[in-house]
């Protein structure tokens, strides 16, 4: 009945909200940890307490968004932040507790909150969450989980006595035989993620390359706010690393960041030098890399007495350790890295996109919680939330759907080098590049005209590709980054202001209307 894409937070909450009696399937192009959840640290942003309240969060929320959350949203998500995290320890996710009364749940506070109300298992919230639901799905009978499946596009219909279209399933690519396959589902469910793999450095784990949002765009959604690239001021910079982000509680005991030649820099952009907003210190590496043409700055504790660094921060002592960096003694190598993509396919308050029976929920979305800036740990809150709403409105739905006509099977006939494995590596070096050095963290219009330029050029060679050579993982995850990097491309070239995340510097200025950038499909 269900087709889900994507095993994360998102697509595991819808899956787990549906009936058993709804015949579900649900893919991961990976393993079924794969993706963002599994590393999220922080935790969930809930108002859990009488000294907190709705209205504050959602004023919190709107303030960070700066002037482009749609506040209905920002309600809906805020007033049902307590049942989703009364829900997930239903589901057995276990939270930490408060040291001297067991009975409450110990609670953070991060960046942009005004109150104490970040839930969190320790530091590893994302393996907390994760692994509790997929243990439930696990246990589920009405639901096949199929790993190593790789959405390529989704699979459209007009009924015989209509021109509208509506979704009806998706070509599904599997790793174990090699083949693509048809599936078809009365509901598809778009779960796959944020597209922050479109830049060089990113904190986000392999495979999300915006999928979901290139999918629903090719199939006439439409799609808003891609402008808006969270970008966290410090992962480790190491080439042998797997992208590693250094949390932000290293500054907040003390950590300088340094230049190359050791001085310090951040007093020079903000008073609060290394405890400036998240966007004001990546901005200001962002400068000082370019200004100097060097590939990273340095983050240090070293001046901090050993078994202090130890007791307080044993995880990035070890994950540096693994790369012969001891923090202990010796500055970490750090850069910024995109880290969130606010914008996405733009639904409703039931998840449901422009088309028919297609849903998207989670980082691939755009609900208007967001505006311009994500504030902390409401993400993992609208996965929740909104997977919830999307499996209700299906289930209510479910029997007036139509069964979807046979459709066609995936067509290969065009290949012509079937045998033969395009080599597109540098395709994505080249990619990642521009858009990191072009639409990064500080735009200016000839950098994003620069940008548009080279990305036509790719887009022509990837359709190339498309229909020459047989599809595999790479060349799918290719196609799609090129497509969500013109969406960004685009929507920063929309935006002549600079506003939230989206920091320009031909226009400094706020405009005094705010407005979502939202881009029509040619086929809407
Ligand atoms: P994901 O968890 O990314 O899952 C995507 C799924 O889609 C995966 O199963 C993947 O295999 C699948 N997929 C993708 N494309 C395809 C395809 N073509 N075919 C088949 N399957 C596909 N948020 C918070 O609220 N609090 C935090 O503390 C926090 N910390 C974070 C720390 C890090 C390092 C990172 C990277 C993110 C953090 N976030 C945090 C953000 C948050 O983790 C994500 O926004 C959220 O987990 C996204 O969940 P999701 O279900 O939408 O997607």
């Amino acid at each position: 009945d269900v087709l889900i894409i994507g095993s994360g937070a998102a697509g595991l909450s819808a899956a787990l909200n549906l009936p058993e009696s709804c015949k579900v399937a649900m893919i991961s192009k990976g393993r079924i940890n794969d993706g963002s959840t599994w590393w999220a640290q922080g935790g969930i942003a809930a108002v859990m307490n009488n000294e907190d309240s709705i209205e504050q969060h959602v004023k919190d929320t709107l303030k960070a968004g700066a002037g482009l959350c749609h506040e209905e949203s920002v309600e809906y998500t805020v007033r049902n932040s307590r049942p989703a995290i009364d829900w997930l320890i239903d589901q057995g996710v276990q939270f930490t507790r408060e040291e001297a009364d067991q009975d409450k749940y110990h609670l953070t506070k991060e960046g942009g909150h005004s109150q104490r109300r970040i839930i969190h298992s320790a530091d590893a919230t994302g393996v907390a969450v994760h692994s509790a639901l997929i243990d439930q799905a696990e246990a589920r009978e009405n639901l096949t989980i199929l790993t190593d499946h790789i959405a390529i596009d989704l699979v459209t219909q007009a009924d015989r006595d209509s021109t509208k279209y509506r979704c009806t399933g998706a070509y599904i690519y599997s790793l174990s035989d090699d083949e693509v396959h048809l599936y078809q589902a009365k509901a598809v469910i778009l779960a796959t993620g944020g597209a922050s793999k479109v830049y060089l450095y990113t904190s986000n784990p392999d495979g999300c390359s915006g999928d979901g949002i290139a999918m629903a765009w090719r199939a006439g959604c439409r799609v808003a706010n891609m402008e808006f690239n969270q970008f966290h001021p410090t992962c480790l910079f190491h080439p042998e690393a797997r992208t590693f982000l250094l949390t932000e509680a290293l500054r907040g005991e003390g950590a300088h960041l340094l230049l190359p030649d050791g001085s310090r820099f951040m007093d020079r952009f903000h008073e609060m030098a290394e405890l400036a907003p998240r966007d004001v210190v990546a901005r200001a590496i962002d400068h000082e890399m370019k200004r100097l043409g060097c590939d990273c700055v340095y983050l240090d504790i070293s001046h901090k007495p050993a078994d202090f660094i130890q007791s307080h921060f044993p995880t990035v002592a070890a994950e540096c350790l693994k790369y012969g960096i001891d923090i202990t003694k010796e500055p970490i190598p750090v850069v910024p890295a995109a880290h969130y993509t606010c914008g996405g396919v733009m639904v409703d308050k039931h998840g449901q996109t422009d088309l028919p029976n297609l849903y998207a929920i989670g980082e691939t979305s755009f609900t208007g919680l967001h505006g311009a800036n994500r504030m902390a740990s409401n993400s993992l809150l609208e996965c929740i939330v909104y997977g919830t709403a999307s499996a209700r409105h299906i289930t209510d739905r479910l029997d007036s759907i139509k069964q979807p006509e046979y459709q066609p099977e995936w067509d290969e006939s065009r290949v012509t080098d079937s045998d033969e494995d395009v080599v597109i590596s540098h395709n994505w070096d080249e990619l990642r590049r521009f858009m990191w050095d072009y639409v990064g963290i500080v735009r200016t219009g000839k950098r994003l005209e620069r940008a548009n330029h080279r990305i036509k050029l790719l887009q022509k060679e990837i359709e190339e590709y498309y229909s020459n050579y047989k599809v595999g993982n790479d060349l799918i995850e290719l196609r799609n980054l090129s497509d969500v990097a013109q969406l960004i491309i685009r929507s920063a070239m929309a935006r002549k202001e600079s506003r939230g995340l989206h920091y320009s510097l031909d226009f400094p200025n706020l405009k005094q209307f705010a407005r979502d950038t939202i881009l029509m499909p040619l086929n809407f």
